[in-house]
């Protein structure tokens, strides 16, 4: 019987807050604010907190927050003149579309709209493939995410059998990609995948991104997996079955507080980067 370690992604993010605090001071001493441009497009419940709660942690650390709430009627077209704009605006330096747009909306033209130097949160074409290339550009914030945890904890990647659940443009996959550029052997799992609990059941790394509240279980894990577990579902419940790991896994982030805080850290993360880059002109493409 092993105790299973709490990944607390917590702890995590204010060190990167902390962090991130000289850093923001250089900017204003060179009349630089940093600044998050959010678009939100309608009424979602779920998506008008996100926002909040971007925007509140980017003013808690003197990041700029300029949140945009548009009509859930706006057209594909409006939306792209918008975000051309906020292209345009030297004072803004990350964009963040909150996803889902209403399905009128194309939301890859959308996305493909932001400028890569200020695409924050990893959802254009560009910056996803120049990611998965491993190449500069500000990867995914959930994937980003999962990556710093490993990386704190000093989980060995290179070499693991690290299994993905879910493939989704801005979570499984570009995980996968982040966790094959670390040189781990990558399965991904999705809706077509036969026999998932076999395939979990070789893996040493774990990484839920299912968005169905406890679809993993304890019993499909191999005994001493690291299991991720980015899902947030209703009633702050993942995608990983918790309690039925105890006693089989050797280290899961809590729901809440394990990879939530950390992807919103990124962000705060990035959109500094961002604003330094661009400020010094240093983004490489
Ligand atoms: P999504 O776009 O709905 O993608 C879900 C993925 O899971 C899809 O690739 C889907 O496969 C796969 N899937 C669905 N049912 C499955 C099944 N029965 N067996 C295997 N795979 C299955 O979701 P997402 O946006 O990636 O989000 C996933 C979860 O992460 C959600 O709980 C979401 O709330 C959470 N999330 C958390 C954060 C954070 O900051 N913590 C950020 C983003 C998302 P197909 O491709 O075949 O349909």
């Amino acid at each position: 019987m092993i105790d299973k370690i709490l990944l607390n992604g917590k702890d995590i993010s204010s060190d990167i807050k902390k962090d991130l605090q000289g850093k923001i001071s250089n900017l204003y001493k060179n009349n630089i604010i940093p600044c998050l441009a959010t678009i939100l497009v309608g009424n979602d419940a779920s998506s008008e907190t996100y926002v909040r709660m971007k925007g509140k942690a980017c003013e808690k650390i003197g990041i700029k927050s300029k949140k945009i709430h548009l009509p859930e009627n706006i057209t594909t077209r409006d939306l792209t003149d918008l975000i051309g704009k906020l292209n345009n605006d030297s004072n803004v330096h990350g964009i963040l579309l909150q996803h889902p747009v209403p399905s009128h909306i194309d939301e890859r033209i959308t996305f493909d709209t932001i400028n890569i130097e200020k695409d924050v949160d990893g959802v254009t074409s560009w910056g996803y493939g120049r990611t998965a290339l491993n190449l500069d550009a500000y990867p995914s914030c959930t994937p980003a995410g999962i990556m710093k945890i490993l990386d704190t904890y000093n989980i060995k990647v290179e070499g693991k059998h690290a299994a993905v659940v879910g493939r989704s443009p801005i979570l499984g996959k570009p995980v996968s990609n982040l966790l094959l550029n670390k040189n781990a052997t990558v399965t991904i799992c999705h809706s077509y995948t036969e026999n998932i609990d076999k395939i979990l059941k070789q893996a040493d790394i774990i990484i839920a991104a299912v968005g169905k509240p406890k679809f993993i279980k304890g019993e499909w894990l191999k005994t001493g997996a690291i299991v991720i577990d980015a899902g947030y579902n209703k009633g702050n419940v993942g995608d990983v079955d918790f309690e039925s790991c105890d006693g089989i896994v050797k280290a899961i982030t809590p729901v809440p507080g394990g990879v939530g805080p950390v992807t919103i850290a990124m962000l705060l993360k990035h959109t500094v980067e961002a604003a330094e880059k661009q400020s010094l002109n240093l983004f490489n493409r």
